[in-house]
């Protein structure tokens, strides 16, 4: 399997140098040159597989003979560790919990396989080389305004020969979040930047155009255009179809409402039912940051700076993942209308649903778990059929909104509880690449 890069200007790669380099030089996404294919036999096994081995299938064509068999199988089974389970919220609409993992979101699948696939051929190189002294350590730079930092942080903890600086934004992430970001320890280091997720953003982009950094240290991105983190993103659709069919047979087609920001899930979701998956409409549903909603409605792809809303991890401008989308389908405005919605939805109404639904069907919304419900419930109004949502992250990592809205405090998960008792440890940083580079180069200079 070799991955080709969109801007059609760089050579193409296996998906070892895909997941170490994350971007093509040319800055295009890497793409798989041949969109695996399963049989109708596989599908039909894969309906009652086991989780890890199901994912080890599933992942095996994509990683391309990069990582031997028996590391792949142990790198799934561990990314997977958890429950995904499908939950009915309504008759018509069910969620597919994906914040079981260690830091209560979705991203938490894709930091995991990442790291378990950067640690593995770090390993692989010191080996080669004789001793680990010789390999300079990846340095993964990652920009969060909450969910991403704590994925990574949690993801990567630990796994040698790979050092995790992550920047974020002073005041503007929750207590939990927080707390996932800075008590980490050991390989992660966290950054507090006097200013917005932008200016976290901008910082890490220039780090990786500024030479004397790139000369300093080997740095990569752990963002979702990175494929190691994006395609593994596919299993939850899996297993959630699994889900679905032991429910309802297979003769119902399971539509999927999926929160999009920088539609990297949805489009992973979307290489699934490429690949062979028999899975439904997709519908993408967004905040005010709808940049996607109006270009299916007009074929204008107008971006805009990103707007900030209760469902942050969703403010996003330019998503950077929708080029992969119009490549799956293969550049055709009307086959991609035929296989995505797209509804957009304000936080005022995101907020009074998540008040409603826990009223009427006692199930607790995140803010982006309730944007998903609106644009499920319109879906099935238009079209009468059943959807399920995914439902991104715990609502405990937006309490001030959550709170709020359904009046009562949330209970804090037992898993995360030992959270609370962690001291919080961040560097303070100036809102400038100048002050972050200072600091990168001194560090770099004592070690
Ligand atoms: C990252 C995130 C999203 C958006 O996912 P994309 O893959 O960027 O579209 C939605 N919800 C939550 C809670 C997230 O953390």
């Amino acid at each position: 399997m070799q991955y080709y890069s969109l801007g059609k200007q760089s050579p193409n790669v296996d998906f070892k140098t895909a997941a170490i380099t994350g971007q093509a030089p040319d800055k295009g996404l890497y793409f798989p040159t041949t969109i695996p294919q399963f049989t109708f036999e596989q599908i039909e096994r894969f309906k009652t597989l086991d989780k890890a081995s199901l994912a080890f299938e599933v992942m095996k064509p994509y990683v391309g003979g990069t990582i031997d068999d028996a590391s792949l199988q142990q790198i799934c089974a561990e990314t997977i560790h958890f429950d995904f389970p499908l939950v009915p919220i309504t008759e018509t609409i069910s969620s597919l919990e994906l914040f079981h993992g260690p830091t209560l979101a979705f991203k938490d699948v894709g930091a995991r396989f990442m790291s378990r696939c950067l640690g593995y051929f770090s390993k692989k190189a010191a080996a080669e080389n004789g001793s680990a002294a010789n390999t300079k350590p990846s340095t993964v730079l990652v920009a969060t305004s909450g969910d991403t930092g704590g994925a990574v942080a949690n993801g990567f903890l630990g796994v040698d020969g790979v050092q995790v600086i992550i920047l974020y934004p002073k005041g503007k992430v929750s207590p939990i979040q927080e707390l996932q970001l800075t008590t980490c320890g050991q390989n992660i280091t966290a950054l507090e930047v006097e200013g917005s997720f932008d200016d976290c953003q901008a910082i890490v982009k220039d780090a990786f155009m500024d030479a004397a950094l790139n000369a300093a240290y080997n740095l990569t991105s752990a963002n979702s255009i990175n494929v190691a983190r994006w395609l593994p993103q596919q299993l939850y659709y899996f297993f959630a179809w699994q889900q679905w069919v032991a429910n309802n047979g297979d003769a119902i087609p399971m539509n999927i409402v999926v929160p999009s920001g920088n539609f990297g899930n949805i489009c992973a979701g979307m290489m699934a039912k490429a690949s062979g998956l028999p899975l439904g409409h997709f519908v993408a549903a967004c905040n005010a940051n709808n940049v996607v909603t109006r270009y299916l409605q007009t074929e204008k792809y107008e971006i805009h700076k990103a707007v900030a809303t209760v469902s942050n991890a969703m403010d996003v401008g330019n998503p950077s993942n929708f080029v992969r989308i119009l490549e799956i389908m293969q550049n055709n405005f009307e086959q991609l209308k035929n296989s995505l919605s797209s509804y957009s939805y304000d936080d005022i109404v995101t907020e009074s649903t998540i008040e409603r639904i826990y009223k009427a069907n006692h199930y607790t919304l995140d803010p982006h778990g309730a944007v998903a419900f609106l644009a499920a419930e319109e879906f099935g109004k238009q079209f009468g059929k059943p959807a399920i949502i995914l439902e991104t992250a715990h609502p405990v990592k937006f309490p001030e909104v959550v709170e709020r809205a359904i009046g009562e405090t949330i209970a804090i998960p037992t898993s995360v509880q030992f959270l609370l008792d962690k001291e919080k440890v961040a560097i303070p940083m100036g809102a400038s690449f100048g002050s972050f580079k200072n600091w990168m180069l001194s560090i770099a200079a004592e070690q």
